[in-house]
């Protein structure tokens, strides 16, 4: 095992560390001791040594860091849940209790990783620690020093195990550990990642910091000779003071990532004092401002602007002077601070708990520290390089009635639960609980919180109320969709009644009229799907009965006319071999030659891409429809002209847009912002409100051609709120 600051204790020494807690707590850290040993007995580490060991370093550990005897006692049971026979946490609930077992069955979830990826390992892992945290803080710090002991005992696991094991803790565990604020563990876990990931860079370092060590000894000796002396003069009798090791891993940092040489620098020598009180802490600052010259902004106050973990402490760098000649550090802290610089949050919690505060309260403090760590841009990147760690920053994580860890954005509500279930769910919702306690549908989720969803069969469905109360788009969406299918099947029905009533007051049946040859020319000119899409845009408001079914009856007129006169093709070519000759006259050519002036039917709007015809009026020239106008295949055949467009789009051309959607407060501003971004102007615009909660938005635009158009239909009906779009004759 590599070398450590921290020790294995024996039983005995366990039990000393934790008694002043009461008898039976005592007892529960006894019990679990010999039901490890007992469970893990016959197991060997890969170094040979009995499993045993395992458990009691971590639980030695946690014990240093003065954990209270739950934390203790799930320390030595971390591993017996997953690998040893007959051992469940049913079982160690039995014995052991619910506290404890919660704990173990969390440092084992932790561990229980399901993904190939390398990537989605990492942030796997790391979502675990997030959430854990957010449930109980000690399951993190069991899990820090088992990933410790881990790390001291690599050297015996395969190679390959061993650079990526180096590599998440380096990237993950030491991160949290800093996080947290358990410099010691997460010292030592940095110097022995860097042992496995950069082993020439860490061997460079070590013997660069071995050189000349027992100079740098003696010049820090003299230091604190110097300061002993001074501070006792001062009149402070109780305080500590030492040389302070530099840990290897930030060393290399500042000259690997810093680009310093060794020389440069300056804490390779430092001293840490310990006092008992705040203002020691200024009154010993002054006495070492006064014996050495400062440094120019080396000076660093983390006792008046703790740091986000919460340390506190004074920095500052001295010049040297005849004795020590480099520049040193000097960091003076009271033994409450130093406690928390070591253990972090795990002597926060420890304290907070002896002076009765609320251990809830820290632990979200904590959490919040966490998350804001997300979202700062530097630590992210430095966190895990290529993976967009601020995805968490806007999470709330929460659990299933079954504890199944379920992550939403910030801000969702249960029906956002709900409907990220399943939309069945959703749908049926009529109430929910958080934590066991009713609460309306509204209601914030919050990290932490057990969300249990109420349905009933026999619910009414969602309220269009509930696209208010939902933050996630998937919720939205499938409330929509909810909406969209009602509404259509609705509308469906509604548009087919209309359009029956309309056939009969003109004395024909809708059925003779709704036949695919007459209602095809229909789909194609407004870019609608079938049949029912027709019935739909009718039920909907966005064309009213006495047009389609005047439409229907016209083309079955035309059809029976072309079948009596026989005489197909229905259009005269006037030039067989029509090609484009001289220069197109508005973007278009037309037979027989330039010099022809050339306007756009309004009554079809087309638009470069549409099949076209031209229809010759006297003394206006020459009238451009789409080739399946109504108008143009019902003009004189002898009067039509061939046209063609010019190649590429020279001008705009007017076209007609109708959509139907859920009307709301900013939707029409929506739908003319995708226009605009697609670089299509807008010529004129109307809206109109339906009572069933639509609204049906007729557009003139101005586009280049068809694809265009079309590109820009497409986008309008991919918004979950577009019930139809469609192209218009005007
Ligand atoms: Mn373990």
């Amino acid at each position: 095992m590599a070398h450590s600051a921290f020790h294995s204790l024996t039983l005995k020494e366990l039990l000393e560390s934790i008694q002043d807690y009461p008898e039976e707590s005592v007892q529960l850290v006894e019990k679990a001791y010999h039901f490890a040993a007992n469970a893990h007995d016959g197991q060997k580490r890969m170094s040979g040594d009995p499993y045993f060991v395992h458990p009691v370093f971590i639980a030695s550990v946690l014990a240093e860091m003065q954990l209270d005897p739950p934390t203790i006692a799930a320390g030595l049971l971390h591993d017996t849940a997953e690998d040893c026979e007959g051992v469940t946490i049913e079982v160690i609930e039995k014995e052991f209790g619910e506290e404890v077992a919660v704990m173990v069955d969390g440092v084992t979830k932790i561990g229980r990783i399901n993904v190939k990826n390398w990537e989605e390992r990492q942030a796997e892992s790391l979502r675990k620690m997030i959430l854990a945290m957010g449930k109980d803080i000690r399951v993190i710090l069991i899990k820090l020093a088992d990933r410790l002991h881990n790390m001291l005992t690599l050297g015996y696991q395969p190679e390959e195990k061993q650079y990526r094991t180096a590599q998440e803790t380096l990237e993950i565990y030491a991160p949290i550990a800093h996080r947290l604020g358990v410099y010691k563990i997460k010292q030592e876990l940095e110097d022995l990642s860097l042992s496995y990931i950069d082993p020439e860079g860490y061997r460079d370092v070590a013997t660069k910091v071995g050189a000349k060590r027992a100079e740098r000894e003696n010049q820090i000796q003299h230091i604190i000779d110097v300061l002993t002396e001074k501070i006792t003069a001062a009149g402070i009798q109780d305080f500590e003071i030492a040389g302070r090791p530099k840990h290897l891993y930030s060393i290399y940092r500042k000259m690997v990532i810093q680009d310093k040489t060794f020389d440069q620098i300056y804490d390779l020598i430092a001293v840490r004092v310990l006092v008992n009180t705040l203002p020691e802490c200024y009154q010993v600052l002054g006495i070492v401002h006064a014996v050495w010259p400062i440094m120019p902004d080396r000076f660093k106050d983390y006792i008046s602007n703790p740091k986000n973990n919460m340390y506190q402490s004074l920095h500052t760098t001295l010049m040297g002077g005849r004795e020590v000649k480099t520049p040193f550090e000097v960091q003076i802290r009271t033994h409450e601070m130093h406690a928390v610089a070591e253990y972090g949050i795990a002597a926060h919690w420890n304290y907070k708990e002896g002076k009765g505060g609320s251990q809830m309260d820290e632990k979200l403090y904590w959490l919040r520290q966490i998350i804001d760590w997300q979202s700062e841009a530097r630590d992210a990147k430095e966190f895990i390089d290529g993976l967009k760690t601020d995805l968490f920053a806007d999470e709330v994580f929460v659990f299933t009635p079954k504890g199944d860890i379920i992550n939403m954005q910030k801000g969702a509500t249960p029906l956002d639960f709900a409907y990220l279930i399943h939309s069945g769910v959703g749908n049926t919702c009529t109430g929910a609980k958080v934590n066991g306690r009713l609460v309306t549908l509204d209601y914030e989720l919050q990290t932490g919180d057990r969300v249990e969803i109420l349905t009933s069969k026999s619910a009414k469905g969602p309220s269009l109320d509930w696209l208010k109360v939902v933050k996630t788009s998937q919720a939205k969406a499938k409330i929509r969709q909810y909406f969209r299918k009602a509404m259509r099947s609705e509308s469906v029905g509604l548009g087919k009644d209309m359009m029956e009533h309309e056939a009969k007051r003109r004395n024909v049946k809708l059925g003779d009229l709704t036949k695919p040859e007459y209602y095809e020319p229909l789909l194609r000119r407004y870019s609608l799907a079938d049949l029912e899409a027709i019935y739909g845009a009718v039920g909907f408001g966005g064309m009213t009965a006495v047009h389609a079914v005047g439409q229907l009856i016209d083309e079955q007129q035309r059809q029976k006319d072309k079948e009596q006169k026989k005489t197909p093709p229905q259009l005269p070519q006037l030039t067989p071999t029509f090609k484009p000759q001289g220069k197109p006259t508005q973007g278009v050519y037309v037979a027989g030659g330039p010099g022809m002036l050339v306007r756009f039917a309004h009554c079809c709007n087309p638009v470069p891409g549409d099949e076209i015809n031209g229809y010759v009026t006297r003394g206006r020239g020459v009238t451009v429809h789409k080739a399946d106008c109504i108008n143009i295949l019902n003009s004189e055949p002898e009067r039509r002209i061939e046209v063609a467009w010019a190649d590429e789009g020279s001008g705009t051309f007017m076209a007609g847009l109708r959509i139907i959607a859920y009307d709301r407060p900013g939707l029409v501003g929506e739908l003319t912002g995708h226009v605009g971004d697609s670089g299509i102007k807008v010529n004129s615009l109307s809206a109109k409100a339906n009572k069933n909660g639509t609204a049906v938005i007729q557009m003139s635009v101005e586009v280049s051609g068809t694809e265009q158009l079309q590109q820009l239909l497409n986008r309008m009906k991919r918004r979950s709120d577009v019930l139809e779009a469609y192209r218009t004759g005007n």
